[in-house]
Parts: structure tokens; C-alpha cells; sequence
């Protein structure tokens, strides 16, 4: 006979279920498991709190053709203040994917410190088959279906996979003339000139290379000379490759779509960022030798830094590897069982969750820099950024010691019990 008061911790089929979501679902189960969290906690926990779905029309270039478009917003917390997180524009996205990722960002703020839990939300277009007319109808269609929603108190998108500062121009715009008044604070990762934060761009390619010396120190190796390997040369890569020249590291190689170079000597990365945007990609680029992309992932080296996509570092390619430090730029780079056999072999992983949370951060400076409308010098943001990172580094690091767990799961329980705590000291309503 079922327990009727109690609901399975994953009913079978539930709305948000997808194998993205199951993996986060899973993840989850597994730290809750090790930290012992409280069973209503954990259930909670296991779904979103709001989950929005909308169909809705736009109209294509072609005055007479109406298309009908699905859209997505899931808040997952609502415990410690607004929620926080990227909209994707995507030709397979779903609820499934959204709820997965709105999950992953409520880990992340919470980790880093931040008062916000995780939302995402997403529309199941190619932004690539549009015109930016269509683009920018779709966009402002999609706001005011999910305009109960969001707010600068309740829910503040920002740009995701598909999204960018031109498309969070229409959304502050759409949001704002439903309110009568401009509400930068609505949605970060806008322009300058509606109240982006500067150094926003730079943020998560900085934020990266600001954990390089304690997670250097860590695994012994030094800063000064030590070569680093980067896949991805966009605006996480290229950022985070600037900033390891700058802090005295030797890039050595860099790879993209395009392909991939290698100079044992140091590749001249100013120059290397001006080639890209005249040329488009890596390749060609002078005084470099070219070499595969799995070439690149096995170049001898001691920090390598996925910055691209997802599932690079694969059973395949983990045994390969001869960097002692890796510092996860791109989400879930890493596949768990690559993660093993790095682990295996004493690699330290930073993971990405709080690897690449300095655009969040950053994304959290601009909502406080517009609702105050005093906006800070970029010297005093890159010195928050950096003293909020490093103090997230440490406290993760701090629970792997203390909990004999590897900094992936020690990342994920350092978040999972402050939304926990949170949770507990707010009590159940009513
Ligand atoms: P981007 O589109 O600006 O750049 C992606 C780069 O990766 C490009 O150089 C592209 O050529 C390269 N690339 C794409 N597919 C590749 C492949 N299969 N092999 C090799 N290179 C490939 O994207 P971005 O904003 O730099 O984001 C990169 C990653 O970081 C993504 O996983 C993203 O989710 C994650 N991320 C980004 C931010 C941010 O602030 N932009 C924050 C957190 C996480």
C-alpha cells in the first residue's frame, strides 16, 4: 500500500522530466544523500516553485504569415530574494531543459552569496533562421506573455544561448512601456546606455583567471610562466585568455569552431583577439602551427580551461589530458565519467559552478548599480568580483577538506545548504 502522504521524491512523469532534468535531479539526490539534508527539504527542493509555458504568434517579414512560437520561464526558489537567470533562444528547447538549468542557477547564487535563487527561461526558435525584425518581434511577443513574471523584485533575465544585449534592450523596452517608466533593473547583460554594467563582458573570463593562484597553490604549480590551453576563444575564452597573460601565464594554445594553434613559446593574445574579429576564428593565425582539436586538449601543459560547449572532456579523451589544473569555463564541460579518471589521477577540477559564476556576479552588480542608478568605476567591480570569487573558492574548498569530497560536490553542497538553511528558518506557509 503507497504512503499517501508522502509524494515521491521524482514522481515518474513529471511536467519538467527530460534527461537534462533527471541528470540535475540526480546530481542533486546524490549530494542531498551525502550531506544528510532533511527529507521535506529534498523533496521540495526537487522541483521548480513556478513553471511558465506560452504559445504564442508573431508575425514573419512576410506581412501575412503568423507563426505561433512556444516560450518558457521557470523560477525555481523564491525563498531568498528575486530569482535570477538566462533566457535561450534555441530551435529544441524545452520545459525540461529550462527547469534543469533554473535548478543549476539556484546552486550557483546561492554559492557564491548571491540574494537570489535560479530561473531560465528559453524560446523554441533558430535566432540564426530570423530576421532581426522577426528576431525582435518574437522577443517582445515572449515579454509580455511572461510579464507577470518578471520584474526587478520578483525574476531578472539576462542573456543565455541564442540572446544578447540587443535582445535585452527590447525586453527593458517592452517591460518598460507596459510600466509607464524605464526599469533598467529588469534585466542585466543590457547596453551601456540602458544601464549595463562595464566590465560585464570581461566578467566571467576574469573571474576564472581570479581563482588561478589559490587553485594554482593548491596543486602545486606556479603562476608565473605556467601554460595554459584554452578551448574556446569567445567571450568567456578570450577574456579568460587575456587575463591569464596578463597575471603572467604563457597561452600556449587555443582552439575554436574554426580549429586549433599551438606556440610552445606563448601565443601573443592581444594580437591573436584582434585576428579573430577580423577573420572570424583561431586558424591561420601567424606564427602559430595548427593542430586538431584533440591535439589541443593533450598539449603538455599545466592549466587547461574548457570555454566552449559541453561534454569535451569525455572517457575518450580524460586519459590524455596533462594539465594538473583545470578550470571549467563552459557549463558541463566535463562528462562524470571523465570526472573520475582526473580525479583518478589527482587532476584538480574547478568546476563550473563556481568556475564561471564571475558573469552572474557581475550580472548581480549591474541590478544593484540600477536600482540605485549610481554606477561604480570598472576598477571597483573587477576588485568585488574578484574578492567574491576568491571567498566562494575557499569556502568550497574549505567543505571538500572538512567532507573528503572532490570540489564538484563540495561546490554543490556549500549551495544546497544555504538555500536549505534559508528555507528552514522561513518555515512553511501557511
Ligand atoms: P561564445 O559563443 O561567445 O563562444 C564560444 C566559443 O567556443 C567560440 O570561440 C566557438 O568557436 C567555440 N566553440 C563552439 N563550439 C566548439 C566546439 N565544438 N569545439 C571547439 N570550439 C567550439 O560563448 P561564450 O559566451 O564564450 O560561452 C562559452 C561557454 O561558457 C558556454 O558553455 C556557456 O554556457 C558558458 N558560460 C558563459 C558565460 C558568459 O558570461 N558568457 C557565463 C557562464 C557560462
Amino acid at each position: 500500500m503507497p504512503d499517501r502522504n508522502r509524494a515521491p521524491a521524482v514522481a515518474p512523469e513529471m511536467e519538467w522530466d527530460s534527461p537534462m532534468y533527471k541528470e540535475a535531479v540526480s546530481q542533486f539526490q546524490n549530494v542531498a544523500e551525502k550531506m544528510g539534508l532533511d527529507d521535506n527539504i529534498r523533496e521540495r527542493l526537487t522541483m521548480p516553485q513556478r513553471s511558465l509555458v506560452v504559445t504564442f504568434p508573431y508575425r514573419t517579414d512576410e506581412y501575412s504569415k503568423v507563426r505561433t512560437a512556444y516560450g518558457y520561464r521557470v523560477q525555481h526558489v523564491l525563498t531568498m530574494g528575486p530569482t535570477k537567470g538566462g533566457i535561450r533562444y534555441a530551435p529544441d528547447v524545452n520545459l525540461g531543459e529550462v527547469a534543469a538549468l533554473a535548478m543549476l542557477m539556484t546552486w550557483k547564487c546561492a554559492l557564491v552569496g548571491l540574494p537570489f535563487g535560479g530561473a531560465k527561461g528559453g524560446v523554441r526558435i533558430d535566432p540564426h533562421a530570423v530576421s532581426r525584425r522577426e528576431l525582435q518581434r518574437v522577443t517582445r511577443r515572449y515579454t509580455a506573455e511572461v510579464i507577470g513574471m518578471i520584474g526587478p523584485q520578483t525574476d531578472i533575465p539576462a542573456p543565455d544561448l541564442g540572446t544578447d544585449e540587443r535582445v535585452m534592450a527590447w525586453i527593458m523596452d517592452t517591460y518598460s512601456q507596459h510600466q509607464g517608466h524605464a526599469v533598467p533593473a529588469v534585466v542585466t547583460g543590457k547596453p551601456p546606455e540602458l544601464g549595463g554594467s562595464v566590465a560585464r563582458r570581461e566578467a566571467t573570463g576574469r573571474g576564472i583567471i581570479s581563482l588561478l593562484p589559490s587553485a594554482a597553490m593548491r596543486c602545486g604549480v606556479a603562476v608565473d610562466g605556467a601554460r595554459v590551453v584554452i578551448q574556446g576563444f569567445g567571450n568567456v575564452g578570450r577574456y579568460a585568455a587575456i587575463a591569464a597573460a596578463e597575471v603572467g601565464c604563457r597561452v600556449v594554445a587555443v582552439g575554436d569552431l574554426t580549429g586549433a594553434i599551438h606556440n610552445g613559446n606563448g601565443l601573443e593574445v592581444g594580437r591573436l583577439a584582434r585576428y579573430v574579429d577580423e577573420v572570424g576564428g583561431v586558424k591561420g593565425f601567424p606564427g602559430a602551427d595548427e593542430i586538431t582539436s584533440d591535439e589541443l586538449m593533450a598539449i603538455d601543459c599545466e592549466v587547461l580551461i574548457p570555454a566552449a560547449v559541453g561534454g569535451v572532456i569525455h572517457a575518450g579523451n580524460a586519459g590524455d589530458i596533462r594539465a594538473r589544473l583545470i578550470l571549467e569555463g563552459a557549463n558541463n564541460p566535463t562528462t562524470l565519467e571523465a570526472d573520475r579518471i582526473l580525479l583518478d589521477r589527482g587532476v584538480l577540477i574547478v568546476p563550473d559552478i563556481i568556475c564561471n559564476a564571475g558573469g552572474v556576479t557581475v550580472s548581480y552588480f549591474e541590478w544593484v548599480q540600477d536600482l540605485q542608478n549610481y554606477f561604480w568605476s570598472e576598477n571597483e567591480i573587477v576588485s568585488r568580483l574578484r574578492e567574491i570569487m576568491i571567498r566562494a573558492f575557499e569556502s568550497v574548498l574549505e567543505v571538500s577538506i572538512r567532507e573528503k569530497v572532490d570540489m564538484r560536490t563540495a561546490a554543490l553542497m556549500r549551495g544546497i545548504e544555504r538555500v536549505a538553511r534559508a528555507k528552514l528558518v522561513r518555515g512553511v506557509y501557511p
